[in-house]
């Protein structure tokens, strides 16, 4: 192993190997990655891996059209090919006129960027995909690019470009402690020894807090718990040779994709639950949450509603794995303050879907001091010390609650306030409690 590297990764889910990736390739090759258990072993292995375009601004958009670019990239790698459905495209259910504004909104934003998004009518969206029932459906929002990818072989894609080019990664090697010397170099800690640094990467995933505590940091990141299920395979599935449109729907808060010859159907559950808050099991690695699929139920009525079919087939498997969430449900990428050359990669809920983007704009501020891109949104530094652990577990209930609805224009949502106000608060207070 070696014993200096100018940048050291903690952590090879997709967040560490992307950054891996994107660091050799701005030229910065003496570049290490250190895993506790087996890469991926955190959330990526499980999750639904689905990497849409549509996103809900210009920064979100460009994340995602990257990211989707470099995946198509590495699926057509003839060296190392990688099961990546590319192009199926996605359905996003329009019901409402709120929704239907924002719509147009939306497809207008990501205009300015050059992606193009359609609306097509509920006849067109059923043909994209049959299983659908278009009742209450206005219009659906049409996403060609949408599409999922093999978690697992998308990080050892990256992992093997890396190390063809001099990274190198140490598996089952956790990072026990982090010492920052006077020059603000840092020395890694590591079960198979020290690793001296310039550079320090935070990639843990749901257990952040855990590599925080060892630079004397709390992130503002709390974990939930999110759950899909899979059913057996599906008559119509077997007989068709495309795949069915992916579906997002924000009213009944689930999305839906093929899986082989059945559905993988994702719930965002009223009733939801935070993980680890008072600390995660050491053995906690390649696991899943217990099965709760109870919680969804309230929900599953008006899903099945949507796909007829799934009120006869049977579920095969359920996956109730953590997924991490900011104080305010945007990505923590990006310089982590008040601690030096201490970057970070965290709290990432679309850790997939925007991956490849998140690796590419934290290896060009690191290397190159600033990305291509605004990244203030990304930025660690948005988020100052109003968000606590316990402001951060409100607002990750209140935005996996609304993990599918469109936010509003001058919409409040109330979870944790007021935890920072303005000095004109309590003056703009005052005559309303006296009235
Ligand atoms: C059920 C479910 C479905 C999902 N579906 C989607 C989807 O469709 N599309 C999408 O974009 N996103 C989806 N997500 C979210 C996505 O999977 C995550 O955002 C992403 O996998 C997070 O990757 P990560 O690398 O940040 O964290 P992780 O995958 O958790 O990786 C962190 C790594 O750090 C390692 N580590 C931790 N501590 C240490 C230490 N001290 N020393 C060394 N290594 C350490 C861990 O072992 C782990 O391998 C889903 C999540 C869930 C739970």
């Amino acid at each position: 192993m070696k014993t200096h590297a100018r940048a050291v990764i903690i952590g090879g889910g997709i967040s560490g190997c992307s950054a891996l990736y994107h660091l050799t390739r701005e030229g910065w090759t003496d570049v290490v990655l250190v895993e506790r258990d087996e890469l991926t072993s955190g959330t990526t292995w499980h999750s639904a891996a689905q990497c849409p375009n549509l996103a809900f601004n210009q920064l979100l958009i460009l994340l995602r059209s990257y990211t989707i670019s470099l995946y198509k990239e590495l699926a057509d790698d003839s060296d190392y090919p990688i099961d990546y459905h590319h192009a199926v495209g996605g359905l996003r259910l329009v019901t409402d006129q709120n929704q239907l504004d924002a719509s147009h909104h939306i497809i207008s934003v990501a205009k300015g960027v050059g992606v193009d998004f359609d609306l097509i009518s509920p006849e067109a969206a059923i043909e994209r995909n049959p299983l659908l029932n278009k009742d209450g459906m206005i219009v659906a929002l049409w996403d060609p690019l949408d599409g999922d990818i093999d978690p697992a072989q998308l990080c050892q894609a990256l992992a093997r470009r890396s190390r063809n080019v001099g990274a190198e990664i140490y598996r089952h090697n956790p990072v026990i402690g982090l010492t920052q010397k006077p020059s603000y170099d840092w020395v890694v800690h590591t079960k198979s020894g020290d690793i001296a640094c310039e550079y320090i990467v935070n990639a843990c995933g749901y257990r952040v807090n855990e590599a925080g505590a060892m630079m004397g940091v709390e992130y503002p990141v709390v974990s939930m718990e999110h759950m899909y299920f899979v059913t057996e395979p599906i008559e119509e599935l077997k007989r068709r040779e495309s795949r069915v449109a992916m579906v997002r729907c924000p009213r009944d808060s689930f999305y839906m994709r093929q899986e082989k010859q059945g559905l993988l159907v994702g719930v965002y559950e009223h009733d939801c639950k935070t993980f680890g808050i008072d600390g995660i099991d050491p053995g906690f690695a390649k696991s899943l949450c217990p099965n709760d699929i109870d919680r969804c139920l309230p929900k599953l009525e008006a899903i099945f509603d949507r796909v007829p079919c799934l009120k006869t087939v049977g579920i095969q498997s359920i996956v109730n794995g953590p997924i991490a969430y900011t104080a305010d449900a945007g990505p923590l990428v990006g310089k982590l303050p008040g601690v030096r050359n201490a970057w970070s990669i965290n709290g990432v809920r679309v850790g997939i879907g925007e991956g490849g983007g998140y690796g590419k704009v934290l290896a060009q501020m690191m290397v190159h001091g600033e990305a291509e891109w605004d990244t203030w949104q990304l930025d660690p530094r948005r988020i100052t010390r109003y968000a606590n652990r316990e402001y951060t577990a409100l607002k990750a209930i209140e935005d996996y609650q609304n993990e599918f609805r469109w936010h509003m224009p001058h919409e409040h949502r109330p979870a944790g306030r007021p935890a920072k106000t303005t000095p004109l608060y309590p003056i703009l207070k005052e005559p309303l409690q006296k009235s």
